[in-house]
């Protein structure tokens, strides 16, 4: 939305005797100290939400042209006489240039906006520092997550939760309406020793995602080279073939179906591993090792990175026919066959075992497209808990079988043929079958009746040694207690 758009309140002042709800938040003054790219973007959102808003600028004449005209832009300490709310939008490093104006700050609420350049860069959080230079004041931590640019482009787009945290309840619970009348989500993140985590986050860059995307970089690094030794360095040393044009495109993809593939059977591998355990330990309430919580937590990520990888493959495999190579591999193949005068070439093993390999990598892939999709937060809100678990457990297994019948088709009897192990190498695909058929294995003992009975038992609550009280009636209709093991 342009500053144009919103330079008159889409909210009149009269709402607030119209609807309740809003009052007395709406229409009331907020003052901003500063007249930056944050300040311009916050004052035209407080105006576009109904406020008035009071800008306080160390040159108000010259920046008044840059607000929108509801706004009334002045000098630093006049702003400040006319608001009980005031947002800094400042830099950490000017909050001292502000002392001045302590006495007429005081009794006011302060909203820390800043963020800084590292992780933990100061001792005390921003926030801190602020209450710190003015003890006189309330300071609320609030609105740093989000943009300048989130706020001009209004409520309907970018980040909408606002996260803030104050050692005052009040005034947290001020600055919360404002964000709600403003089209944001306040979270409330407690009292002020939160402010660094909240100064921090918008500096994380991808936290979630760190491990998978390593254990996705060090997967494709050992398929690539492994690959790149069967396929370019062999040749090279065995028949002085230099066959390096591979690399980009015929190396790349037949590493990331095996990055895919194992992947994928990672994200279930922990599932197995935690049935394991409890049924080794026989209850559901012994913690799981850090390594194992933290690898299911990080089971969306790799799920995710699975599907990435298997979808450049399929557009890969796609253009395998556009490239140059190929075809002066169809004409030569063609003129050796002319000459050689052979008319039928057709190989009915072959033809089959293309077609399945083709339609059964289609399936996996439509249901790893299925388990992306399922795994975004709108749509997974969408789902209830037997849906979602149905989906990413029921039909996640399903594309790992099927992935399996894609990669077995794909070898078909080339694991018995000797000419296919170069350098004494298996081919890659044999590798890549380990973990998924570990995984599947598991999973088909899993479900035998005695051991899915007592694995369901055990996630009811049942505990392998616990003791538990019973009552018993007696002959005399009287009723005898005793104790015995509920493993019994
Ligand atoms: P900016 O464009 O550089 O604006 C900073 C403003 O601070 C200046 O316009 C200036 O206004 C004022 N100021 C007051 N005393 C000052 C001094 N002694 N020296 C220099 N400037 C002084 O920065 P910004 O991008 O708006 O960021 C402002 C605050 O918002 C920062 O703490 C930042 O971390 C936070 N923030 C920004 C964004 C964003 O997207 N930009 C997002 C989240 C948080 P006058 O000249 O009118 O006094």
């Amino acid at each position: 939305m342009s500053g144009g758009d919103m330079s008159k309140p889409l909210l009149g002042h009269g709402s607030m005797d119209g609807d309740p709800s809003i009052t007395p938040t709406a229409g009331r003054t907020i003052g901003v100290l500063g007249s930056g790219d944050f300040a311009r973007s916050l004052a035209i959102r407080l105006v576009c939400s109904g406020f008035k808003v009071v800008v306080g600028s160390r040159n108000p004449k010259r920046k008044a042209g840059l607000f929108p005209s509801a706004a009334e832009v002045t000098f630093q300490a006049d702003a400040v006489k006319k608001a009980d709310v005031i947002f800094v939008a400042v830099f950490r490093e000017h909050y001292s240039t502000l002392c001045d104006l302590a006495d007429v700050l005081a009794g006011k609420i302060l909203v820390d906006v800043s963020n800084n350049t590292e992780i933990n860069h100061h001792k005390e959080s921003n926030a801190e520092y602020l209450a710190s230079l003015f003890p006189a004041c309330t300071v609320v931590k609030g609105f740093n997550v989000v943009s300048a640019w989130t706020l001009q482009s209004g409520a309907r787009d970018g980040n909408k939760q606002v996260l803030i945290c104050s050692n005052n309840q009040e005034a947290k619970r001020t600055v919360a309406e404002i964000a709600q009348v403003m089209g944001f989500t306040p979270v409330d993140m407690g009292c002020m020793s939160s402010a660094s985590e909240i100064e921090n986050i918008p500096l994380r860059l991808l936290p979630a995602w760190k491990i998978p995307i390593f254990l996705a970089l060090g997967l494709f690094l050992c398929f690539f080279t492994y690959n790149l030794i069967r396929q370019v360095i062999h040749p090279y040393i065995r028949e002085q073939k230099n066959k390096l044009y591979k690399i980009p495109i015929e190396v790349v993809n037949t590493t990331l179906p095996c990055v895919a593939y194992v992947m994928l059977s990672l994200v279930y591998l922990p599932g197995v591993l935690a049935a394991c355990s409890q049924l080794y330990y026989g209850t559901k309430y012994r913690r799981f090792p850090d390594w194992l919580d933290q690898w299911l937590q990080h089971r969306k990520q790799i799920g995710l990175l699975s599907f990435f990888c298997a979808a450049l493959h399929a557009v890969y495999s796609l253009c395998l026919p556009m490239r140059r190579s190929h075809r002066y591999q169809l004409i030569e193949m063609a003129v050796k066959q002319a000459m050689e005068k052979k008319m039928n070439i057709w190989v009915e093993e072959e033809v089959w075992r293309m077609e399945i390999y083709i339609s059964v990598g289609i399936i996996a892939l439509g249901l790893l497209s299925l388990l992306a999709i399922t795994s975004l937060p709108s749509i997974a809100n969408s789902l209830n808990w037997r849906e979602f678990s149905f989906i990413q457990s029921t039909l996640g297994f399903v594309a790992l079988v099927i992935s399996t019948l894609h990669t077995l088709t794909y070898g078909w009897s080339r694991a018995f043929d000797e000419n296919q192990y170069k350098f004494y190498l298996p081919p890659t695909y044999t590798l890549t079958l380990l973990v998924p058929c570990t995984v599947i294995l598991a999973k088909v003992i899993f479900s035998l009746p005695c051991i899915q009975q007592r694995l369901l038992r055990i996630r009811r609550g049942w505990e392998k040694g616990r003791y538990v009280k019973f009552v018993l009636p007696s002959a005399t209709g009287e009723y005898s207690s005793g104790e015995t093991s509920s493993n019994v």
